[in-house]
């Protein structure tokens, strides 16, 4: 059986990555190359913290059972790319209903995958939170080393479908400007999406 491979885990988070209180587990790996890696252990080998097999991970999850029924809260699955591990997010959530737990799913994601890993999770997740990067083909070139037409097609994939999703368009010090973003969150209204968290990346050296 597969394992989640992650970077860390991080308990009792309150309105920074989904309703009520979350548990965050972030993964190892990740498509993109951006310039200001907020998480670079999820890049490199050594950076690996923990494997844990799908039950291990719902046991270490439940004991905070009572915070998410009392807040509405859940787990959000970030990185790293959680969307590279679907079959273990599907096998988690499986084990979670099984034992009766209705805890919110989140993803946190760049959604630079294929459509189909989107789909294969779409049925359990409650909310998406999309890190945009930038609108723009040649500003997320240069900031991520990747192509963004994945992503403009997932993204409206999960607006088509009227799932729950936060896009954060971030101002990134040397590759956009504030003109830039203005120009993302016009093509992201156009495109259907209704929440845009705005903010700028703190560089430090
Ligand atoms: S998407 Fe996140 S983890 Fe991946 S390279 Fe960019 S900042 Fe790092």
């Amino acid at each position: 059986m597969k394992s989640f491979v992650l970077i860390g885990l991080s308990r009792h988070r309150i309105g920074v990555d989904g309703a009520g209180v979350t548990t965050l587990v972030a993964f190892h790996g990740c498509p993109l190359r951006c310039k200001y890696c907020l998480n670079p252990k999820a890049l490199y080998l050594n950076g690996v913290w923990k494997r844990f097999i799908p039950e291990e991970l719902y046991n270490h999850v439940k004991q905070d059972d009572l915070y998410f029924r009392a807040t509405s809260g859940g787990v959000t699955f970030g990185g790293g790319e959680p969307l590279l591990s679907c079959k273990e997010i599907l096998h988690f959530h499986k084990i979670c209903r099984d034992n009766g737990h209705q805890w919110k799913i989140n993803i946190e994601t760049s959604l630079n995958v294929p459509l189909i890993f989107v789909e294969m999770l779409e049925g359990i997740v409650d909310h998406w939170i999309v890190d945009i990067k930038d609108m723009n083909p040649e500003i997320y070139k240069a900031y991520t080393g990747a192509d963004n037409r994945q992503v403009i097609e997932n993204l409206q994939h999960l607006i088509d479908n009227k799932a729950s999703v936060t896009v954060r368009v971030p101002l990134i010090p040397s590759f956009n400007t504030e003109a830039d973003v203005e120009h993302s969150i016009a093509i992201l209204k156009k495109m259907g999406v209704r929440d845009i968290d705005r903010f700028t990346y703190i560089i430090r050296n």
